[in-house]
């Protein structure tokens, strides 16, 4: 279902698009539209290959289990950082 690269890890941030671009999210691949908040995801660090997400995608594939965070597969212990707490508490 998921459009994804695999990648053992992801890096997660926040973008917002400042100039009247188009994206299509790689998970859903919907469309993004124009100077929406949204996430910027970028397999093993590499900025190269990032994607712009939705941030509901986003959180769906990590409630999925995709979208591992480098500290959660570096480190046996999963600890969500704290934007995906600020994320999480705005959606609810
Ligand atoms: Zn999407």
């Amino acid at each position: 279902m998921s459009r994804l690269p695999q990648a053992a890890w992801w890096t997660v941030r926040r973008a917002q698009n400042r100039k009247p671009a188009s994206y299509r999210c790689p998970i859903c691949g919907g469309h993004l539209p124009s100077f929406s908040e949204h996430l910027l995801i970028a397999p093993e660090g590499d900025l190269a290959r990032r994607r712009h997400a939705h941030t509901q995608c986003v959180l769906k594939a990590r409630q999925r289990g995709e979208l591992l965070l480098e500290d959660e597969s570096a480190h046996g212990q999963p600890k969500p950082p704290k934007l995906w707490q600020r994320l999480l508490a705005r959606l609810r």
